[in-house]
């Protein structure tokens, strides 16, 4: 196993750590920072039994062959291609998991909703492993979401965030673990602050990241199964997809949403740092210190 790594990005879905944390990864690297991403959910299901509400996902996806193996390619082309490392877990996304053949999350409304009971043991798991992941990294940062947005596979890692910090083993030999802010979860009003007080309501301290906003913007255009999903008008996303012209205007248009939206959202937080002096573009990451 290799050691020495100095960041690790825990990334619930295979895109999050870049949609959220882009422009940290890209100066880390360039100051030559050995830098891990850790997709969680990044596990092929049983593709011939889906959930009605996957199914209905796929579709919306174009029904590739292979989903995962599809997006998988695409975030490995990314990561790699900002000169970080990429591992994928084989957990399998809310989606597709179930039990004694129920499926967990059967509906939109559920992935948004609480965690499954079956799903805190699963916490649990994933918190000892990233711990014996951390354990051959002394000096590492680890990098965590927050749960902005309150999808039930970005709590399964927080959750195993919240693990790790009651086992002892940050702070302890030089190892930090921050909270991410997910985008473009956090846009939503309110989002931050939920997040922070299901953690825990104390001694939040942030820290501001300056960033390259083209290069943090250029990293998640690499994504463009997502992009289109995450910033396109949903409503009219199937109906463009059938003819091409209106497909590539519909494309054009995700991404102009995606340019604004992005910098509209780095640029609120570089005033946020009292030093500053004029408006900067930056990330914010979190320490949590509870008393
Ligand atoms: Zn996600």
């Amino acid at each position: 196993m290799t050691t020495g790594l100095e960041s690790i990005y825990i990334s619930p879905h295979l895109d999050d750590a870049i949609l959220s944390c882009a422009g940290r990864i890209v100066r880390e690297v360039a100051a030559g920072a050995q830098v891990c991403v850790i997709n969680i959910c990044a596990g092929a299901p049983d593709y011939s039994h889906l959930s009605a509400f996957a199914a209905e996902l796929h579709t919306v996806y174009g029904d590739p062959t292979d989903a995962v193996a599809q997006r998988i390619a695409e975030d490995r082309a990314v990561i790699e291609g900002l000169g970080a490392r990429v591992m994928n877990w084989d957990y399998l996304d809310a989606v597709y998991r179930h039990e004694h053949g129920h499926w967990l999350y059967p509906d939109r409304d559920a992935i948004f909703g609480p965690l499954h009971p079956a799903d805190r043991i699963l916490a649990g798991q994933i918190g000892e492993r990233l711990a014996a992941f951390w354990r051959q990294h002394p000096h590492s940062t680890l990098f965590m979401p927050l749960g902005a947005g309150h999808h039930v596979d970005h709590l399964l890692a927080r959750d195993a965030a919240r693990w790790l910090l009651t086992t002892g083993l940050p702070g302890s030999d030089g190892r930090a673990l921050r909270f991410y802010e997910e985008y473009p979860y956090i846009e939503e009003a309110g989002a931050l602050a939920a997040a922070q007080a299901e953690i825990g309501p104390s001694h939040w301290q942030p820290e501001v990241a300056p960033i390259d906003v083209a290069a943090r913007l250029q990293a998640m255009a690499g994504y463009q199964t997502q992009v289109v999903h995450l910033f396109g008008d949903q409503a009219r996303e199937l109906a463009a997809m059938q003819d091409p012209a209106t497909w590539s205007a519909f494309v054009a248009a995700a991404h102009r949403q995606m340019v604004s939206r992005v910098e509209r959202y780095t640029q609120s937080i570089g005033p946020s740092d009292p030093a500053a002096h004029h408006p900067f573009s930056a990330e914010r990451y979190w320490s949590y210190a509870p008393q």
